[in-house]
């Protein structure tokens, strides 16, 4: 049982690289391809550059949960936004997205955890979120589980789903389409700066002419900047999910408790994950960072479980190189598809515990499993801004586990601020400087 997305599908895209464009975007996850598919239909020439597959790292590993529900207040508009734009994709998709408005829920065990949802609605019910809290019968009913261990649930019922394994390829077929060239297998070992400024990027099949580049590239973002002397306080952590094969329909909602995350699928089965529950392998950037994740330490909410170091070639392992030649091979082609293994005993007791929670479901198969490397930031929302020392590169990445749901908001922002448009949005919680300016950093939700 793996992940169905390896490196043993031949490359889809293969465009020749161009001289020139109006703009590169490093990284075919949902935030490039999103951005690609926006800055063309605003008129752009523009390249996207990946060093495996579309979407082969966590923007296919994701639960596929469309939520704006426990999310960081700054986020929330642009959330909001994104569900109504995944709508508009689906369409234009012909359906193939897997978009369905199943409905999200965290499910509470005690009136402290109803609190906790309580206290995300007051702020967030001002943001138009239609998110509201449920009693123990509603919540018993919605479920459909047998013996409802649960006193209640924040649900909102507009949240979405859609299927990752499919989604970000065919948004990526939907922006060559549309006229963005996309080139997989090719990394970006780093910016061409011509007086400071930026002039293109540095391919390992050579140089393409470019104003602006967006750095769009998940868990491999910080070591990417670092080569060119930006410090950003970028982690990632291994978390684990698996499909089960066919089951009956009868949780029709994607949710979640302190133990276990499940949302039905569109092939019959479920995604199922251990919440809340990830590992992070120790490295250079573990240490370098540590004190800018106290503050996140110290409210003992996240269940991050240390681990041996990053093996070999991992953005974060020891051996890494951290700077390197234009004319070197780099760390992005020695990896070209970052696949952890899941963790195989959280794997069975997921499969257990939600066969032991529905009973009505029968015996529970599982079809696949896999785990992901989600990149982090301190205070667990992403950077979107300008990198103020290198002007021309635009920085969108630290997802922080949210990137999938947000992927097209987060992708029309960047498109507008690439054309130096104004982003629709207050986006100062994201700015690239809170980590250096002395900035107090505030953890956003862990919900
Ligand atoms: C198990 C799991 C569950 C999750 N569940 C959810 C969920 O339910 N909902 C949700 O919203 N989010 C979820 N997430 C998070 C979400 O998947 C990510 O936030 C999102 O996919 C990040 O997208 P991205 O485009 O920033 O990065 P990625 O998808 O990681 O893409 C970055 C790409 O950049 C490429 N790249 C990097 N450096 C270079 C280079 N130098 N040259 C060329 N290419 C390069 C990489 O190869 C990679 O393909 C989950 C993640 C995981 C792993």
């Amino acid at each position: 049982m793996s992940f169905p997305f390896q490196d043993v599908i031949p490359r889809e895209h293969e465009a020749a690289l161009p001289e020139a464009c109006d703009l590169v975007v490093i990284g075919a996850g949902v935030i490039g391809i999103c951005t690609a598919l926006y800055a063309a239909r605003a008129g752009l020439r523009v390249l996207v550059l990946e060093k495996g597959r579309v979407a082969a790292e966590q923007s296919s590993r994701n639960w596929g949960w469309i939520r704006v529900q426990g999310r960081d207040m700054a986020e929330i508009p642009v959330a909001l936004e994104a569900q109504r734009l995944w709508s508009a994709l689906e369409a234009e998709c012909g359906g193939r997205l897997g978009l369905r408005t199943v409905g999200v829920g965290y499910l509470a065990r005690s009136d402290k955890d109803m609190a906790a949802f309580g206290s995300w609605l007051e702020e967030a019910r001002p943001l138009g979120v239609s998110s509201r809290l449920l009693d123990r019968a509603e919540t018993a009913a919605l479920t459909g589980a047998a013996e409802s261990p649960w006193c209640g649930m924040l649900h909102t019922p507009t949240d979405m789903k859609g299927e990752p394994w499919a989604a970000v390829p065919e948004l990526a077929r939907l922006a060559v389409a549309e006229g963005v060239t996309i080139r997989e297998g090719c990394a970006v070992r780093g910016l061409d700066l011509a007086a400071g400024q930026v002039a293109g990027v540095v391919t390992e099949a050579g140089r393409v002419r470019a104003p602006r580049v967006v750095l769009a590239g998940g868990a491999w973002s910080s070591l990417f900047l670092r080569r060119h002397g930006v410090d950003l306080p970028q982690l990632s952590v291994r978390s684990t999910a698996m499909a089960t094969g066919p089951l009956p329909q009868a949780v029709p909602l994607a949710a979640v408790d302190d133990r276990l995350a499940f949302r039905p699928r569109a092939d019959g089965g479920y995604t199922l994950a251990p919440s809340g529950w990830s590992e992070l392998m120790l490295g250079p950037d573990t240490l370098r960072h540590m004190r800018h994740y106290l503050p996140l330490a110290l409210k003992g909410e996240f269940d991050v479980h240390l681990r041996a170091p990053a093996p070999r070639g991992y953005p974060d392992a020891f051996g890494t190189p951290r700077r390197w030649r234009d004319e070197e091979q780099t760390p992005f082609e020695r990896m070209r598809i970052l696949s952890p293994e899941p963790a195989a005993a959280k794997v069975e007791a997921t499969r257990a515990a939600f066969a032991a929670q529905f009973p009505q479901m029968g015996e529970v198969a599982l079809a696949a499993s896999w785990a992901g490397m989600i990149d982090v930031l301190p205070d667990v929302v992403p950077v979107v801004d300008q990198v103020a020392a290198l002007p021309g590169l635009i920085v969108a990445t630290g997802m922080c586990g949210h990137g999938f749901g947000i992927g097209p908001g987060f992708g029309r922002v960047v498109a507008d601020m690439v054309q130096d448009n104004a982003p629709g949005h207050d986006l100062a919680r994201f700015r690239l400087s809170r980590f250096s300016d002395g900035s107090k950093l505030v953890p956003g939700p862990n919900l």
